[in-house]
């Protein structure tokens, strides 16, 4: 208004998501997507992958996530049969074999989960599926872990970002009890999910032996793939306003520069730089160590990326994690 950017305070939230249409991919290049193939996570078994969600928003507070403040930390939900028959539609009329479920919490309500994945089972629908966005452990049980499986999931991305139990309930307030991690660790490799974890350190607060912690955890789980991300201080999160309160954000802190491996906040515990330099550090030796312990497994699983993308990838590393891990 008058040249200015107002904007307007959320008023209302669409209840009925299975009264929305699917989305207009008509519209799309469909197959553009599948010959660029660049999935979430750069991990995807068949080109022929598509992204899908199937509720918004989640419930807990955790505070460094904008999912809260982006869906007023609620959550809703498509109807499981609404789901399965977008599903159905992808591999009728796109030839889709995989999907990547995007949603903040695919498994948040169980019972609608169950009729989700029973369904894939039941109508046949022979697909292969991923979460890279996360699932919340604190969700799952073994025979959810099996239901999962036998309607074709790979892998997902567990969020247990921390390997300290104090951090994760005090300073992230994660519902997440650790305790609960290695036993579903065991079933998912039992089961040949794949185990992929994200973890994030640098929060005000935490100490080093803290942070270590969550380098051992990862460690000891024996993940097939771990990140270890950095605090961000993404606008209109508590963990924004926490280090804005105290003094912890980097000087000329600017909301732009803000990624996950890049650190913006200094305490009286830890530099920026220090947590960048760890975090870049460990990342590459975990993955060295997976290199050196499986080295068919981690070719099978980056290999095509690798020898599709090799400027990118080497790129990546060195601008993301080798420049950081040595200076
Ligand atoms: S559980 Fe995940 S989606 Fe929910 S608030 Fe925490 S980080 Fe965000």
């Amino acid at each position: 208004m008058n040249g200015n950017i107002r904007v307007n305070p959320k008023t209302e939230y669409i209840e009925n998501l299975d009264g929305l249409p699917f989305p207009a991919r008509e519209l799309l290049p469909m197959d553009k997507y599948q010959q660029i193939n660049m999935p979430h996570g750069s991990i995807a078994k068949s080109t022929k992958n598509t992204t899908l969600i199937t509720s918004r928003g989640c419930r807990a507070r955790c505070i460094f996530c904008s999912s809260t403040k982006f869906w007023g930390n609620r959550y809703r939900l498509r109807s499981a049969g609404n789901v399965l028959d977008e599903i159905e539609h992808l591999v009728k009329d796109y030839g889709i074999k995989e999907i990547h479920f995007e949603d903040d919490n695919l498994t948040l309500d169980k019972e609608r989960a169950r009729q989700i994945f029973q369904g894939l089972i039941d109508r046949r629908i022979n697909i292969l599926w991923n979460a890279p966005n996360g699932i919340a452990l604190w969700t799952l049980d073994d025979d959810l872990l099996e239901l999962m499986k036998r309607s074709g999931c790979y892998e997902f991305t567990m969020g247990i970002e921390s390997g300290d139990q104090q951090v994760l309930s005090k300073i992230i307030k994660k519902p997440l009890n650790l305790k609960k991690v290695e036993p579903l660790v065991k079933t998912m490799k039992r089961l040949k999910i794949r185990t992929r974890s994200v973890f994030i350190i640098g929060f005000p607060g935490e100490t080093k032996v803290q942070m270590r912690n969550t380098f051992n955890l990862a460690k000891k789980l024996r993940l097939q793939l771990a990140d270890f991300f950095i605090a961000s201080p993404l606008p209109g999160t508590e963990l924004y306003e926490i280090c804005k309160g105290k003094g912890y954000l980097k000087k000329g802190f600017d909301f732009t520069e803000l990624e996950f491996l890049n650190s913006t906040i200094n305490t009286p515990e830890f530099s920026a730089e220090e947590v960048a330099r760890l975090a870049a550090r460990e990342y590459l030796i975990y993955n060295l160590g997976l290199m050196l312990r499986n080295p068919i497994g981690f070719f099978m699983r980056y290999g095509k990326t690798i020898l599709q993308k090799p400027i990118f990838s080497i790129g990546m590393v060195v601008n993301k994690y080798l420049k950081k891990a040595i200076f």
